[in-house]
């Protein structure tokens, strides 16, 4: 049998941004550089109402326009809005374009409050407390240990200094963008963006036309086999099946945890103890709760790789948010649905597979062949025309199925 290829591929990028502890010994010269960050930001903010034909420019276009009005060019002369400025190009211009999103996102919102009476009028900014953004330029060198140097003014010139990511993994086949350095009360904080390659960003619209186009259905449940994923083609043939267990295991780790918590409570009396005991056992179920989603997600997406899945279906109600709230049912498999979905969703993303979501009523409780009801929720069960099956198969044909409808293709 010829496997399907992808027809027109339209390849992309797209970006994630990293959230990480940032480590300096120059807190203040970080501060000092950030307090010349705003007052950058305030006086080009003023500037662009100022001369408010700038904002129908484009962002890149709007910066020229701002420099030239306020950076001594190669004529020599004073533009009209010189200021004296102590401030590195990259620094400026990463000022610049902060400014111009506030003054646009403005913009846009007092549109909008015109148009429509009830939305609120915003206020214009008077008060500048940006983090920021650290272009190239302002930053060099970032090791794979998450060794960085990075520009600051320290009261007199501005200097490079050594800083350091935390538990930094140099991505692979991506690029590092500009890094924005946030300063909390107690820590610091860098958000990096970074941008990756894709494969495959054709719309799942798109994707349905293709006559070879595979869609897994996933079903999830509170048993050993946590989801039961089935590969099927545009016609509904199944294609391939996978159950993925872990449920029990799962299930025991988490039971340990909580039981050895629960006798903690009872056995302490010191209440400050049991405080921090609470944290690490909910830190402890958290771990447990990342490991298997990740496992299992893995395996999910490995199984969709290799037998060419263009999309996954997975099935949502409006009741599985609360029930993900419920903390009490942590040690239930069907917990994990929730992270399982979401680490399948960027991690297909990444692989060029796309995701969507069909409503969960009746995927598990009609029979896929006839719709006919479903007698029992047993593992081994039947519907009422006597279509023998298992409960969890039907119930993920069914979200499979349900994704090529909810694209036009009849079945
Ligand atoms: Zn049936």
């Amino acid at each position: 049998m010829s496997e399907p290829t992808k027809n027109n591929k339209k390849s992309g990028t797209y970006t994630t941004t990293y959230k990480i502890r940032f480590y300096t010994n120059n807190l203040e010269y970080l501060k000092l550089t950030q307090q010349i960050y705003n007052e950058l930001i305030e006086i080009y903010y003023n500037l662009i109402f100022k001369y408010d034909e700038l904002l129908t420019l484009s962002n890149q276009k709007c910066m020229r326009e701002l420099e030239k009005l306020t950076i001594i060019g190669l004529t020599g002369e004073r533009p009209p809005e010189y200021f004296d400025q102590n401030a590195p190009t990259e620094l400026r211009r990463a000022a610049i374009n902060h400014a111009i999103g506030l003054a646009k996102s403005y913009t846009e919102l007092s549109k909008k409050a015109k148009e429509n009476p009830k939305q609120k009028k915003p206020n214009k900014a008077t008060t500048f407390n940006c983090s920021t953004t650290f272009y190239k330029g302002m930053y060099k060198n970032i090791e794979p240990n998450g060794t960085v140097e990075i520009k600051l003014y320290d009261g007199e010139k501005w200097r490079w200094y050594k800083a350091k990511f935390k538990n930094w993994n140099f991505p692979e086949n991506a690029q590092i963008q500009s890094p924005t350095i946030v300063i909390n009360k107690d820590y610091v904080m860098a958000h990096i963006p970074v941008k990756r390659k894709i494969d495959d960003i054709t719309p799942i619209k798109e994707r349905m036309k293709d006559e070879n186009v595979r869609v897994c259905g996933i079903a999830f449940s509170n048993t050993d086999k946590v989801a039961t994923c089935v590969v099927i083609d545009r016609q509904g043939k199944v294609i391939k099946t996978l159950f993925v267990s872990g449920g029990n295991e799962y299930k025991n780790q988490i039971t340990k945890i909580l039981n050895k918590q629960k006798r903690n409570i009872l056995n302490n009396k010191e209440i400050q103890q049991t405080n921090n005991n609470h944290k690490n056992y909910r830190k402890k179920t958290n771990q447990i709760i990342n490991y298997y989603s990740h496992v299992i997600s893995k395996k999910i997406i490995d199984f969709c790789i290799q037998n060419h899945v263009q999309v996954i279906s997975t099935a949502l109600s409006t009741k599985d948010k609360a029930y993900y709230y419920t903390k009490s049912k942590k040690n239930r498999p069907i917990y994990l649905r929730e992270n399982i979905t979401n680490y399948i969703n960027y991690k297909a993303f990444r692989k060029g597979i796309l995701s969507t979501i069909v409503p969960r009523k009746d995927k598990a409780s009609k029979c896929y062949k006839c719709g006919g009801e479903i007698q029992s929720r047993k593992l081994k069960t039947k519907c009422e025309n006597g279509h023998q099956m298992d409960y969890y198969f039907n119930y993920a044909m069914n979200v499979a199925l349900e994704s090529l409808r909810k694209y036009g293709i009849k079945i």
